[in-house]
């Protein structure tokens, strides 16, 4: 057997050990880790609707209404009144003509996959892509394959050799590590020449891009003729939990009827889709949430290039600093949690060797106060540490 605990303790030497804060109480930008209250830059609630009012409420009236869990899977019982209002009022939002819950965007991507392709068939996958597209892809048993970061060209040239089986490329819409875009235009047009699926993931630009929040396509001036595989999540800028993917009729009776991790699991309890569906309400008629966060991407930035300080290409809420070994992310994030500020540091193999970071995300529950305390504290560990 091997020695898990001398692994761990390597690990530890190592600077790559990962462990958790405990949090209590409500879920927002000034928290209580491990009983120390603190200012957070790392969640993925991007427009604070996490802790909104009617989507509590919207949650307590789903259970109120139809019980805490949803009994069976969306095929056996579990698909109640609820589950398809939501997956209405989704595909109606994102402009296509269905869309499909799963309990989570890992699940949704794995089920795509299984869905579409086999053995004989072929995945091409940007190289920094979410670890569940990259496992959806090497557990679907097609051919695999990882072109250069938004390098079209290096696509394109992977796509040149035509053979038989279909073919699907994939890529985060906003890439979840750097904050950058995927080329989606020069995409689509790559795969509609060579006759390839496109599939976007969406995690972190459904509503947040875009001026009605439908994410990176509506930023792109995309539809889904150019991009006929949408998959977002709801547990990021929705606030709650779950996810959807969202394309042709065909697509999503597909996915009914062959996706694995839709069949093969309980429906996500239907007061989560209920409080959903009250968050997508705020999503779509709250727009200043989405100016307040692009006002607080602009300040930071401003302020983090007066200081010098590592910036990435990112235009987006995930404004990482890019500060190399391990080591020293770690000691940059001890030091910002001295300050009562907790920006978790982002190690390999989550991100490649050599390029360990802050990982600083922006929300709209963050007040520009908040924004100014920030830039101060790194200031102050950038001349300390
Ligand atoms: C968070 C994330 C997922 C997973 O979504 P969950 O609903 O949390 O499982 C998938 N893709 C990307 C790009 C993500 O950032």
């Amino acid at each position: 057997m091997r020695d898990l605990a001398g692994q761990m303790q390597q690990r530890r030497q190592d600077g790559l050990y990962r462990s958790r804060k405990i949090q209590e109480g409500m879920q927002g930008v000034e928290l209580i880790l491990d009983g120390k209250p603190c200012l957070a830059f790392c969640s993925n609630d991007y427009l604070g609707l996490s802790h909104h009012p009617q989507v509590i409420k919207a949650s307590q009236s789903g259970a109120q209404e139809y019980g805490a869990g949803s009994g069976a899977s969306h095929l056996i019982n579990g698909h109640s009144r609820v589950h398809h209002q939501l997956e209405e009022a989704l595909a109606e939002f994102v402009q296509r003509p269905r869309a499909l819950l799963f309990s989570t965007g890992y699940m949704a991507n794995l089920g795509v996959m299984s869905a579409l392709l086999q053995r004989g068939d072929q995945v091409f996958e940007d190289r920094l892509n979410h670890a569940s597209l990259i496992d959806a892809g090497l557990l679907s048993g097609a051919r695999f394959s990882r072109y250069t970061h938004a390098d079209v060209r290096d696509l394109k040239s992977r796509l040149g050799h035509q053979r038989n089986g279909d073919r699907l490329v994939a890529t985060d819409g906003v890439f979840s590590m750097d904050g950058d875009l995927a080329p989606l235009v020069d995409i689509a047009s790559v795969c509609r020449s060579k006759d390839a699926w496109l599939m976007v993931d969406d995690a972190h630009g459904i509503g947040v891009l875009g001026a009605n929040g439908r994410g990176t396509l509506e930023q792109l001036g995309l539809d889904d003729t150019d991009v006929p595989i949408l998959m977002g999540t709801l547990g990021k800028a929705f606030g709650t939990f779950g996810a959807f993917v969202a394309g042709s009729e065909a697509l999503i009776e597909t996915l009914i009827n062959r996706a694995r991790t839709y069949i093969y699991t309980t429906a996500l309890p239907p007061s989560v889709a209920a409080a959903s569906l009250a968050s997508l309400g705020l999503v779509q008629e709250e727009s200043w949430r989405r100016e307040k966060l692009n006002d607080h991407i602009k300040a930071f930035r401003q302020g983090a290039e007066q200081l010098g300080l590592p910036l990435m290409a990112s235009a987006t809420a995930i404004q990482p600093i890019l500060l190399g070994e391990s080591e020293r992310a770690l000691k940059w994030s001890e030091a910002l949690w001295a300050k009562g500020i907790y920006i978790p540091a982002i190690r390999p193999p989550t991100v490649e060797e050599g390029r360990a970071r802050l990982r600083i995300c922006l929300s709209a529950a963050h007040e520009p106060q908040h924004i100014e305390r920030l830039l101060v504290a790194l200031e102050s560990v950038m001349t300390s540490t």
